[in-house]
């Protein structure tokens, strides 16, 4: 994180394939952070949060591997940055998903994945669910759409949100993911709680830095 101004928030969508432009316009629409569409792996070192958007999880895959990316976005996450992987971008950072191969995952998240879980195309459907945590407390906009059901959960991972009892959305410290596209809804409501989570650590990063300044 060197090449930022210090105090403000830089968050970064993966911008090879999918919603990100839809991510991008939701963000600025709340303010409070500059958002930037990444398209080379030596931008990660500028940002403070990574979105993975939605899309076709294996061309995202292939775009990462064949463009250098898997290695930076390996540090980006063991530097204990916050990382936000929906519906596709929820299968690339998992720990196993079906029919991935010949591209492995990221294993930024102790999940498995079943690829297009909850049917094709023709069965995406929109449903109200509850989100943990999530302020003002009404049922949040569901948009399934091809979307991949988590089959296994680790034992690390907290649930913020089922749908007929499987886990939709899913917390492992500073890494979230969704099953459904909170991009595609007018509710801001999981961009704000991901913009506070990276807040909140770029935070704490400042002041560890700010103390070490001062011994
Ligand atoms: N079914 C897609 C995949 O497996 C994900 C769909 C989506 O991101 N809406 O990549």
């Amino acid at each position: 994180m060197t090449d930022k101004l210090i105090d403000t928030i830089v968050i970064g969508i993966l911008a090879l394939q999918g919603d990100f432009k839809e991510h991008k316009d939701i963000l600025e629409s709340i303010g409070g952070c500059s958002v930037v569409e990444i398209r080379l792996p030596d931008q990660l070192t500028t940002i403070d949060g990574l979105i993975i958007p939605g899309g076709e999880s294996t061309t995202i895959s292939k775009l990462i591997h064949n463009y250098g990316f898997v290695s930076k976005l390996k540090d980006f996450h063991k530097s204990g940055n916050p990382i936000w992987g929906t519906c596709a971008g929820m299968i690339v950072i998992a720990k196993e998903a079906s029919s991935l191969a010949p591209w492995a995952p990221l294993n930024f998240l102790d999940i498995s994945i079943t690829r297009n879980g909850y049917g094709r195309q023709l069965d995406s459907f929109q449903t109200n669910i509850k989100i943990d945590k999530m302020k003002p407390t009404e049922d949040y906009p569901g948009i399934f759409i091809r979307a991949p059901k988590i089959s296994h959960i680790g034992s690390k991972i907290k649930v913020l949100a089922r749908l007929n009892n499987n886990p939709v959305a899913v917390q492992e410290g500073n890494v979230l993911a969704t099953s459904f596209h909170p991009e595609l809804t007018n509710d801001k409501r999981f961009h704000e709680m991901f913009l506070t989570l990276v807040t909140q650590r770029s935070r704490s990063e400042n002041q560890k830095s700010t103390g070490l300044q001062h011994r």
